[in-house]
């Protein structure tokens, strides 16, 4: 095979691009973590976190740990042994965070879900509804579903919590749509947030982070489970009221440079950036499913997500044909399908550090090697997506 040259062209949803300046902006020598000087750069930091979660009181807690250290930190500092938490279904994620629950010794119950339409927000209150004595302690929710490219309506979910008088905390999963569409802590009524660095906030992978109600952080107090890493109230004493050990300093310049970028821009047309840019994928798949070609995952307009497009395979064809291609003959990756979906879709991530031009570079190798692999689709997918994006 011919050594490929040219940039790497990265379209995964997550990690995701990481912009030069935040690349040059973690290349950063070593510092002591309570050097006054990184003090600083440390508190921006978490202050800036704050403000792109829309979080207006309670904690925030950050880890040297992938989004799946979150997710443990989150259900041991919240909850007891035999805890029932409610999950609605969503695909692969909420699948595995729903094990991992189950692993610590929870009890969970599931609002059952089509992967291709989303939950009925109706099931959610009627779950809610049945458990009359109140003792769902939690319900869980995956805002976007990497695996499928589907999102869920927060405020209606807080809605039908709310209908049914339910005193559960509300936990949402925001790693791969934080800082690429509209979230709002407070305002939604969300009890504990997990976020991670490599999707929407453009850094490495390594660093996640939950963000804490005060009703959640009373919850804590009274929580059983044994947290050993991950212990909020040991981390609260500490000068940097977070991380065990060592705090990773270079994420924190890469985030005072995440940050810049995110606020220069400014959120809401960072938001719209990712509204137009996926609008273009989904009219480039839509015209690839003529001819009985690949079709978009999402069956439900309303949920469609706006940083990652999952895209299914005919019956018969296998997707990781389309990606090899795409990897080996055009320098471009894209996502796999995860667990049941694997071989059966490919995902372009639409997130993060991205324009047109690198959209359309994607699009026109998935064009390339649906092409080269012999797979029926239909054509003007690029023209499509050139007309989507509008103005
Ligand atoms: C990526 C992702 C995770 C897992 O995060 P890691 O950093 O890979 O551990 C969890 N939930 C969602 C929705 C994700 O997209």
């Amino acid at each position: 095979m011919i050594p490929p040259r040219g940039r790497h062209f990265f379209a995964n949803p997550g990690p995701t691009n990481i912009p030069d300046s935040i690349l040059l902006a973690t290349a950063h020598a070593s510092i002591d973590f309570n050097d006054p000087s990184f003090f600083t750069v440390y508190e921006a930091g978490r202050a800036g976190l704050k403000r792109v979660l829309r979080q207006e009181n309670g904690e925030l807690f950050l880890y040297t740990a992938s989004g799946h250290g979150a997710w443990d930190a989150t259900l041991s500092n919240l909850f007891s042994p035999g805890d029932r938490l409610l999950m609605i279904e969503s695909g692969y994620f909420s699948e595995t965070w729903a094990a991992m629950a189950a692993r610590l010794g929870l009890v969970i119950e599931t609002v059952a879900a089509d992967w291709r339409h989303g939950v009925e927000i109706a099931a959610v209150e009627k779950a809610l509804r049945a458990d009359s004595r109140g003792q769902i302690r939690a319900i869980c929710a995956v805002h976007n579903e990497t695996a499928t490219g589907l999102s869920l309506p927060l405020p209606a979910i807080r809605a039908a919590i709310d209908a049914a008088r339910h005193p559960a905390l509300f936990l949402v999963d925001t790693i791969s749509s934080l800082g690429s569409f509209e979230f709002r802590m407070s305002e939604w009524g969300v009890d504990a947030v997990v976020g991670g660095s490599q999707k929407g906030l453009m850094l490495p992978a390594g660093m996640s982070f939950t963000a804490v109600s005060e009703r959640a952080f009373a919850a804590h107090k009274e929580s059983r489970l044994p947290h050993g890493y991950f212990d909020w109230s040991m981390m609260l004493a500490r000068p940097h009221k977070s991380f065990m050990g060592t705090v990773p300093v270079t994420f924190f310049y890469g985030l005072r440079e995440s940050l810049r970028l995110i606020e220069e821009e400014g959120l809401e047309n960072v938001f719209a950036r990712h509204h137009r840019l996926a609008r273009g994928v989904r009219a480039a798949v839509k015209a690839w499913s003529g001819n009985r070609g690949p079709e978009l995952f999402c069956t439900n307009p309303d949920r469609a997500s706006d940083s990652v497009s999952a895209i299914l395979m005919p019956e018969g064809f296998d997707a990781e044909t389309v990606r090899t291609i795409a990897r080996e003959r055009f320098n471009v990756s894209l996502g796999g399908g995860l667990g049941p979906l694997m071989g059966k879709v490919f995902r372009i991530g639409h997130l993060g550090d991205l324009n047109e031009a690198m959209v359309m570079g994607t699009l026109a190798a998935v064009d390339m090697s649906l092409s080269r692999a012999g797979i029926p689709h239909g054509g003007g997918a690029l023209e499509a997506a050139m007309a989507a994006f509008g103005d």
